[in-house]
């Protein structure tokens, strides 16, 4: 996403050091050229294929990311009724939203009911009847998939893990044609698809690909059983490269489905959220303080403006972030640890790295688009951090930074 001419970093055609200037530190920035190239090469890749895609809003929910993605063609995969109403405050009409996620309340899925949404991607039996039961009381009719767990290793951490049987996610796959069945004759309830999502930074095609195998295996048994499905939802899951990993190779799962689904009558939807966004981010942090160790063995710290309020993400699962120093420094280089102001020792960014700093030097640490500001908190009442768009050799400022107004108004009306 950065690009280096002469002594500056660029993202698209705009001076990343001039961004800090402008917003301040800690911020994250996103650049919409590389948003935009992701969904057309999975589109480029999905050729041929009958598909559709709902981009994963708890990815990056931001509504001007949402909109560009809208504008894109996406539709949206929500997990809660706030991403519902973000992704109708970017325009995305209620027949291009799927709703997943195992804990949805009454109220949540009354609101989609009303809205008349695609598709509720239901993962339990008591959903189920809970689906049922509101759409009877509110006299509409619910489209839906069952998401079912196929028991299948995506090989990846075992926190972003969901289909194996341990994970508490979707409905053992031997138990969904008795749950298709009692769907199939309600007459609340219509059956649209089948659902899955192995996991998240997936690698390798082949899990993704036996999931799809165990869907076509169970639309055949429903289809011989009289109840039609139009749709499989394959979930998203597909990994980028944070360090010298592969990219996902979605030709190559583009060919996979290809070949899966000839002749086949049946559309394919996908759930995509890291892959679109993940590495069009990245969090602009500027060094606090440096604090060379004092003791053999021990760590040299760089205290940088962002925490893990702002990315937790190698602070919940030890994930790798580059960092890259975006200003000439005539320091020498030396082995870092990035860490934050945050009172808690999980609090780093990033450890061990090879750096030239001074007090003031301005980072990136990169791969942050995807779980990134989605994920902050105010922890040590910190404001969240803005985010800005770069748009060719121009910048917007997407959300702005969080005020200490804004931060005590839900309390100090209480007080
Ligand atoms: C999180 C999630 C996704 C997106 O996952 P990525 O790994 O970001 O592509 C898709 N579908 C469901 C149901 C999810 O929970």
């Amino acid at each position: 996403m950065f690009e280096r001419r002469g002594q500056q970093w660029f993202v698209e055609d705009v001076c990343a050091a001039e961004i800090a200037q402008r917003v301040g530190t800690p911020a994250y920035v996103y650049s919409s050229a590389h948003f935009s190239s992701r969904y057309r090469a999975l589109v480029s890749a999905l050729a041929g294929v009958n598909h559709r895609i709902f981009y994963s809003v708890k990815a990056n929910s931001n509504l001007s990311v949402l909109r560009l993605f809208r504008e894109l063609g996406a539709g949206f995969d929500i997990v809660s009724a706030g991403e519902l109403e973000r992704a109708l405050a970017a325009g995305a009409t209620p027949g291009d939203i799927v709703f997943s996620g195992v804990g949805k309340r009454v109220d949540e899925i009354d609101y989609a009911l009303k809205l008349g949404i695609h598709c509720f991607n239901v993962e339990s039996a008591d959903e189920l009847a809970r689906l049922s039961e509101r759409a009877r009381l509110l006299g509409r009719r619910a489209r839906m998939a069952l998401r079912i767990n196929p028991d299948i290793d995506a090989r990846t951490h075992p926190y972003i893990s969901t289909g194996l049987k341990e994970n508490k996610f979707g409905v053992p796959i031997q138990a969904a044609a008795a749950l298709y069945a009692r769907a199939h004759a309600d007459e609340h309830l219509d059956v649209e698809g089948i659902d899955c999502h192995i996991g998240s930074q997936i690698a390798e095609v082949t899990p993704l690909i036996q999931a799809l195998d165990a869907m076509l295996a169970l639309r055949r048994e429903l289809q011989n059983a009289g109840i039609p499905v139009r749709h499989l939802d394959l979930g998203g899951g597909l990994g980028i490269a944070y360090q010298n990993e592969a990219d996902f190779d979605v030709t190559a799962y583009g060919n996979a489905l290809r070949d899966r689904l000839r002749g086949e009558d049946v559309a394919v939807a996908m759930e995509p959220g890291r892959f679109l966004v993940g590495n069009g981010g990245a969090l602009l942090t500027r060094v606090e303080y440096l604090k060379p160790a004092l003791l053999a063995d021990a760590p040299s710290f760089a205290i940088v403006d962002a925490a893990m309020t702002e990315l937790i993400r190698p602070a919940l699962y030890s994930a790798w972030h580059d960092v890259l120093a975006l200003e000439p420094c005539d320091a020498q280089p030396a082995s870092w640890d990035i860490v934050g102001p945050v009172c808690e020792s999980g609090d780093f960014l990033a450890r061990g790295r090879r750096l030239a700093l001074r007090q003031g030097t301005l980072l990136a640490v990169l791969s942050a688009g995807a779980y990134g500001f989605v994920q902050s908190s105010n922890y040590n009442s910190r404001p969240r951090p803005p985010e800005v768009l770069v748009e060719g050799d121009t910048f917007r400022v997407i959300r702005r930074r969080e005020t200490l107004q804004d931060l005590l108004a839900p309390e100090r009306e209480c007080l």
